[in-house]
């Protein structure tokens, strides 16, 4: 069946079907016409030569022209000198070869406004196949043009942002795999060795907040500047403040229209802080340090007074002794009796003046301790003597160890003596110069730390005698007052914890240090926090 035109613009047809039946394609034309009416896709036919024989409403409502305007004139008449002379031959040369053709151009309206037309041109053929018409439809898609023009120029913006940021910017999904990652995370993964390192992120973030990628992606749980300490192949620890926020992306495929959940994912921000890090931590090893040496300061003068104190106290008791002896003998008439009353009182004058000028050590708060940092800092600390000795420290914290009760400073001088006399050991001992340090969690959730030095040994002798005021041992440093295992004992026992000396069965001296878990008392009597009471 040919379809034509009458003259009105009108779609006509032979009565009856092509067929000769005159049932159903006498029907379908009438409908065909109907519809196109009321198709809200501007539709125009046209001779071979695009002169338009019929334009439905639609056509007339997008392009301001009204029907008698439009019959008998060219499709040109909607054409914009934006649209590129190639794009028309190229519609000429597929609707002329008898293919349908579509594309997009620019229309100009008959206000001389322009819009993006998507156009589709389809040859109508006779029964010899030769074209006879073409049918165009078009449709206004500037808006569509628009946002996708604005979600390119978004997009570019945001790859531009996102590949020139110095942070690092990686995608999860729910199952921890990298969907998407910015350069500075590539470079950041070739510089650790090939590592994945949102796998190191994703574990540092579960240990710091208790919660795993995918239970943060369903509770919608953003959270910023975690810091993450990743460790490298050469063991040392960057460090990273990992920020991050759930991302959900909405599902594109045809069956997901309907869909309202996207695919969910953690977009994982994350800025090397280890140079900021560093500078903190030397900042606060220094404080520590200024700390501890006026705390040494301070019990130096507490060592020497105790000692004055110890040394008078010896004799004049031995005096006393005598004076009671004499009374009890009835000897109260003697000539000496005045002399040693006086001597006596002086003594116990000088001790209470003693006693009154021993410096006090400055009260501290009990808190929360991470003994693993506590002793870091320590041996931090420790350092130069430690290098000055050549012994190699292996330090094995506990990977999780809960956090005690207790006094830091008291607690880090405490550590220090310790240190200090296993550098001392060491020095006394053989070719090996070793410290192995070692904490754990006890059965009964206390801290335990162990110190094994590679020195001589606790000999018999000196295990009995060890915790003795102004008793040393040492062999190559005889200058020691011989106070820091009193004072260490002092210090741990008045927290509530406990320390034990002996000997390694691999050989040389080990001590082993409890911090009580549990909230500190008042301390055994007799001590007096962080000093010693004479
Ligand atoms: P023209 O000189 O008319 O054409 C540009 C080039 O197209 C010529 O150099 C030539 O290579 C080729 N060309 C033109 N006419 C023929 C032809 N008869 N046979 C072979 N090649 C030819 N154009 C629009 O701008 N907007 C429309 O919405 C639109 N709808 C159309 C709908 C239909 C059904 C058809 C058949 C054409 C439609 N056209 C439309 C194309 C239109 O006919 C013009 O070709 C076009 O507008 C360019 O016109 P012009 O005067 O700027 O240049």
């Amino acid at each position: 069946m040919v379809t034509q035109m009458n003259d009105n613009g009108h779609l006509k047809h032979p009565p009856g079907g092509s067929d000769g039946s005159g049932v159903a394609t006498s029907i379908v034309p009438d409908v065909f016409q109907k519809a196109i009416e009321h198709v809200p896709v501007a539709t125009s036919i046209t001779d071979m030569h695009a002169n338009i024989l019929y334009a439905n409403p639609a056509f007339e409502a997008l392009t301001g022209y009204a029907q008698d305007e439009l019959i008998g004139k060219n499709e040109s008449i909607l054409s914009d000198k934006a649209t590129p002379l190639k794009i028309y031959q190229e519609l000429w040369k597929t609707i002329t070869s008898g293919e349908a053709w579509n594309g997009r151009l620019v229309n100009r309206r008959k206000d001389g406004s322009k819009y993006l037309a998507d156009l589709t041109v389809v040859p109508v053929m006779d029964d010899d196949g030769h074209v006879m018409h073409y049918m165009g439809m078009h449709r206004d898609v500037t808006d569509l043009h628009q946002l996708e023009r604005k979600v390119k120029n978004q997009d570019a913006l945001i790859t531009s942002v996102v590949e020139a940021a110095p942070v690092v910017i990686v995608l999860v999904d729910t199952q921890g795999r990298v969907v998407f990652s910015n350069p500075a995370y590539k470079d950041l993964k070739r510089e650790l060795g090939g590592m994945e390192v949102a796998d190191r992120f994703a574990q540092g973030l579960q240990d710091s907040l208790g919660q795993n990628i995918k239970d943060l992606c369903e509770k919608g749980f953003d959270f910023a500047a975690v810091e993450v300490g990743v460790k490298t192949e050469a063991g040392d620890t960057r460090w990273f403040a990992c920020s991050a926020t759930k991302v959900e992306e909405q599902d594109m495929t045809a069956s997901g229209y309907f869909a309202g959940d996207g695919l969910c994912g953690m977009l994982l921000v994350a800025s090397d802080i280890t140079h900021q890090r560093r500078r903190y931590e030397q900042a606060r090893t220094n404080a520590v340090r200024a700390l501890m040496a006026e705390q040494q300061m301070v019990q130096g003068m507490r060592e020497v007074i105790s000692g004055a104190i110890f040394q008078l106290q010896g004799p004049l008791n031995v005096m006393s002794a005598a004076a009671s002896m004499m009374e009890r003998q009835g000897k109260t008439e003697s000539a000496l009796k005045e002399p040693i009353h006086q001597v006596i009182s002086a003594g116990q004058a000088a001790l209470e003046r003693l006693k009154a000028s021993m410096p006090r050590m400055a009260d501290e708060p009990i808190e929360p301790l991470n003994i693993n940092e506590l002793i870091r800092e320590v041996l931090d600390v420790s350092i130069e003597g430690l290098l000055k000795e050549g012994i190699v420290v292996e330090w094995h914290p506990a990977a999780v160890l809960p956090n005690v009760p207790g006094r830091a400073n008291a607690l880090r001088s405490m550590v220090k003596y310790l240190v200090d006399n296993a550098i001392l050991a060491v020095k006394d001992g053989g070719d090996v110069r070793e410290l192995l340090i070692t904490t754990r969690t006890t059965e009964s959730g206390d801290v335990l730390m162990e110190l094994r030095d590679s020195g001589p040994g606790f000999a018999d002798d000196i295990l009995i005698k060890a915790y003795e005021p102004f008793f040393t041992a040492w062999a190559k440093t005889r200058s020691r007052p011989g106070m820091g295992l009193v004072l260490a004992r002092q210090i741990i026992t008045d927290q509530g914890g406990s320390i034990e000396i002996g000997n390694a069965f691999t050989g040389g001296g080990k001590v082993e240090v409890v911090f009580a878990a549990g909230s500190l008392g008042a301390g055994p009597r007799g001590f007096e926090q962080g000093g010693l009471t004479p």
